[in-house]
């Protein structure tokens, strides 16, 4: 890379963040970071701001921005993490979880700022806005989701014609080998145990239910601009494999690396370059065994939402993604159970009369109004 690029972290102390952090550690020279975000965690991300000498600081919590003292610039609230998302920089990154990462994310890209995403939701909801909108403003999606990072460097546009569909792996999270009737015990602590990638908690239990592997399917659909019948989904539990293009000669392209997020957000920032991280080598031999298996529907039935929401389009996903966002929460609240996620999931897909969104403030108004649905029916369980 010929010039240092101007980096804006949202999610700094989450697990992308995380990533992200030990990935510019490694690259000083290369990337200059202006801006990070966090929710509430002000002591972490006062400690990152100080070490990478930050200039603008965005917090969400208003009560704890207030107590909040240091030399960067601060912005407050959710209007403060769209302000920071627009201020102009090469790359903005957001490894924010769930839905409140669409404002900031659509803020970066109308900003004229490359957007680097690990926040699945925005594409889910607003995927078709978010590409409309990258192509009017000549910016940049890049994906850093490991199994679109991999699609990503295995799809050869040019030959897209010739393009069968692509496969994404899913890992089958930490309920692979347990019997179903098994599942109605399932605690929050279990649920977050991922074998392989450390993640947050939301996305861990998304893993779980396979949930995450649909919303993945969404995501592949807008980013790659592909049919539901186009993309399969296998399961892989060694996690080394992440993404396939098959090409209509029999050909097939795939992408494989240790199951951590500095590769796919190296490729991400480095874009259209390759960094060189000194990175643990990847070793076959170590590994010996690659297994793969077919989805069991019929056990995790979450999975099948995802081709059916990018096929109906229209609010589908934007409900999917609602219903589930609030399913797991009061899940890890240990107010409804496992089970309860996938049944109000169903109920609030079997309720769906919601119109196409036409702009993000439909998505947003589909997304609130879900949300109380959903509220209505965990109080009725
Ligand atoms: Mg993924």
């Amino acid at each position: 890379m010929t010039k240092t690029r101007k980096i804006i972290l949202l999610g700094a102390t989450g697990s992308i963040g995380s990533s992200t952090l030990r990935l510019l550690r490694k690259k000083r020279d290369h990337f200059k970071l202006i801006g990070i975000s966090a929710n509430k965690n002000a002591s972490k991300l006062l400690k990152i701001a100080k070490e990478f000498n930050v200039k603008y600081v965005a917090i969400s919590d208003k009560k704890i921005a207030k107590k909040y003292n240091h030399s960067s610039k601060i912005l407050v609230g959710s209007e403060g993490l769209i302000e920071l998302a627009s201020i102009k920089c090469d790359i903005v990154i957001s490894g924010i979880a769930g839905i409140c990462g669409l404002l900031p994310a659509i803020s970066a890209i109308r900003s004229g700022n490359n957007l680097a995403i690990a926040n699945k939701e925005p594409l889910v909801v607003a995927g078709n806005i978010f590409i409309q909108e990258a192509k009017k403003n000549n910016v940049k999606i890049l994906p850093v989701d490991s199994e679109h990072s991999s699609i990503f460097q295995c799809f050869n546009e040019s030959h897209r014609e010739n393009i069968s569909h692509i496969t994404l792996t899913a890992s089958g999270g930490p309920f692979l080998n347990l019997n179903k009737s098994e599942f109605k015990k399932v605690q929050p602590k279990d649920a977050i145990r991922h074998p392989n990638w450390k993640m947050g908690k939301k996305i861990s239990v998304d893993s779980s239910t396979l949930i995450n592997k649909a919303l993945e399917i969404i995501e592949a659909g807008v980013l790659f601009n592909l049919k539901s019948h186009q993309i399969d989904v296998i399961i892989h539990p060694e996690s080394i494999v992440h993404g396939l293009v098959h090409y209509r000669d029999g050909s097939v392209i795939a992408n494989l690396s240790l199951p951590d997020m500095i590769s796919p957000l190296a490729v991400a920032l480095g874009y259209p370059n390759r960094m060189n991280l000194n990175y643990e080598q990847l070793d076959l031999k170590k590994i010996s065994n690659l297994t793969f298996g077919k989805p069991d529907l019929n056990k995790f039935p979450g999975l099948s939402f995802g081709w059916k929401s990018l096929d109906a389009g229209g609010a589908y996903p934007i409900i999917l993604n609602a219903a589930n966002e609030i399913a797991v929460e009061y899940f890890l609240k240990n107010i409804v159970s496992y089970n309860n996620i996938i049944d109000i999931i169903k109920f609030s897909l079997s309720k769906v009369n919601a119109k196409t969104p036409k702009d993000i403030e439909d998505s947003i108004e589909i997304d609130r109004i879900t949300r109380l649905e959903v509220l209505n029916y965990i109080k009725g369980l």
